[in-house]
């Protein structure tokens, strides 16, 4: 049995007010300013109802991990809700950096100076400049995207003055089976060094903690929506 627009908006609105909740409450453990912290609504895989409903809710602020996932939905949302911000948080192939650049309008996963060139150079043609992160790969793990901890300053550097990005923050994805904190705390570290304001760090399982080491944005998946498809 499908579920009609009315209990999905309960679902959805009592999620979000929850996470809501526990992301103010953390910040004020932690003296922080709760409006600091935006909460990023991770849509992928889930139905275009829960999302849906989201969106009915108020909200506007949603990551993608997958350029052409991201095409095939957020165009019709767009057009029946105003002002949406659409953040990219997956890995982004070069060949598929002009489609991002149009689409989304933060690109949090930069990683690499190809990549870095290639965005520059399409944002360039497409008068869009848009603010971006970069992915650190704090636990510098081989098959995870990110510059590693000990590189990320010179690519800081190399983003900001040579290629003229606008680089606001460090993004990262501590490893599954280690306490995150740690690497909450070196990501923190690193923005500081660099004069980066802005921390996109803490899913579904940590955010709470992402908010003690300074988060300004927490990605926030199936906390919000249930788990996911698998395709
Ligand atoms: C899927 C994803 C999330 C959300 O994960 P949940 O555990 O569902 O909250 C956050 N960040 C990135 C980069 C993701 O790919």
């Amino acid at each position: 049995m499908t579920s009609d627009a009315s209990d999905i908006d309960r679902d959805i609105t009592a999620n979000f007010e929850e996470i809501r909740a526990r992301i103010d409450k953390a910040a004020k453990k932690w003296e922080r300013n709760p409006g600091d912290i935006d909460l990023i609504a991770v849509s992928k895989r889930q139905p275009d109802a829960a999302v849906e409903a989201a969106l009915r809710l108020g909200h506007r602020q949603f990551g993608e991990n997958r350029v052409q996932e991201a095409q095939e939905k957020w165009p019709d949302f767009r057009a029946q809700y105003p002002n949406v911000e659409l953040r990219l948080i997956g890995p982004l192939q070069t060949n598929k950096a002009k489609d991002a650049v149009a689409l989304f309008d933060i690109i949090e996963t930069v990683d690499r100076p190809k990549l870095a060139r290639i965005l520059a150079k399409e944002m360039a043609s497409a008068d869009r400049s848009l603010p971006v992160y970069i992915q650190v790969n704090t636990g510098k793990e081989s098959q995870k995207a990110g510059v590693f901890p000990e590189d990320a300053d010179a690519f800081i550097a190399e983003c900001r003055e040579r290629l003229g990005l606008d680089v606001v923050g460090l993004m990262c994805i501590p490893p599954l089976e280690e306490q995150p904190a740690p690497h909450f705390a070196l990501l923190a570290k690193i923005a500081a060094r660099n004069g980066l304001s802005r921390l996109s760090m803490g899913m579904s399982a940590d955010f709470e903690t992402a908010v003690q080491f300074g988060a300004t944005s927490v990605r926030v998946g199936t906390a919000l929506f249930g788990s996911r498809s698998d395709t």
